[in-house]
């Protein structure tokens, strides 16, 4: 199968005076498309780096990005703005809705950004709403919305266009644990039945287990690759799972106790 994400031994240093920091410092894995891979790690580590690069926001210092066979770097400004508008959905911490627009609109807003503000898109987006637990809520400003169901705009908003990647900067932080859930839950769902690939930066253990691979980075580098399925059943049960560190996936060590209850 051709992969949906290709990201070649990629490097992003930034000078700071006469200092380098190598922020990511040779990553490379692919993604299939149907595949949900949680990228983990310590505070520094690169994460955001690696996702903005991904996303064709900063460009590497060397290395390829390779999306849906369309290689980043060899696209113009404004291909690559016109390239990341169609094939690839952002969802953060931060889900930057437009505060004067509904629910409805803020998904519609990403189909008319693309010209494809049509019959089919409009029910697309309703469906996906919908799918989301928001058909009660088509018509709302966000501030009139939960947290949880901001949140669930914003990965509509992600989904929309059908983008090969979608990325997603801890779409979770403000949420509850059990909207949390949810919420991972449905993106890990619906990037399954739509052949998205996805990556989802977290901190949260528990959500980890929604994710079919586990990319652990540690100092820039790519620590390990774990499979879901595999690897990562010992954290359920702590003591048999002395060669993954918590702490060194990047988790506090209170994740262990929340696993372990
Ligand atoms: P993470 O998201 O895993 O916390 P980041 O990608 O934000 O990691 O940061 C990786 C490293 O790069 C850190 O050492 C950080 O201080 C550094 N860094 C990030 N952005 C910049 C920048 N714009 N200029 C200089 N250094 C940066
Ligand atoms: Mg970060």
């Amino acid at each position: 199968m051709s992969l949906a994400l290709e990201a070649q031994s990629l490097v992003k240093e930034y000078t700071v005076g006469t200092n380098t920091v190598s922020a990511v410092d040779g990553v490379t894995f692919g993604i299939e498309p149907g595949e949900f891979v949680a990228l983990v790690g310590p505070s520094g580590s690169g994460k955001t780096t690696l996702l903005a690069m991904l996303a064709g926001l900063l460009e590497p210092t060397s290395g390829r990005v390779v999306i849906d066979g369309e290689d980043l770097g060899t696209l113009k400004e404004g291909e690559r703005a016109k390239f990341r508008r169609r094939r690839i959905g952002f969802t953060f911490q931060s889900n930057n809705l437009v505060p004067y627009l509904t629910a409805l609109e803020n998904v519609e807003l990403m189909l008319r950004l693309n010209g494809e503000f049509d019959s089919a898109g409009r029910k697309r987006a309703r469906q996906l709403l919908t799918r989301l637990g928001l058909e009660d809520r088509l018509n709302n400003l966000p501030r009139q919305l939960s947290g949880g169901q901001q949140q669930r705009v914003s990965i509509a908003r992600a989904l929309i266009n059908q983008p090969a990647l979608v990325l997603a900067d801890e779409p979770t932080a403000s949420l509850d644990t059990e909207r949390a859930f949810q919420v991972v839950q449905t993106l890990a769902d619906l990037i399954h039945e739509q052949k998205r690939a996805g990556i989802m930066v977290t901190h949260d253990l528990r959500l980890v287990e929604f994710a079919d691979k586990v990319i652990q980075m540690v100092d820039g580098k790519v620590a390990r690759e774990l499979s879901t399925q595999e690897d990562l059943s010992c954290l359920s049960s702590p003591g048999t799972c002395d060669e993954i560190p918590l702490e060194v996936l990047g988790f506090p060590k209170s994740a262990a106790a929340d696993i372990a209850a």
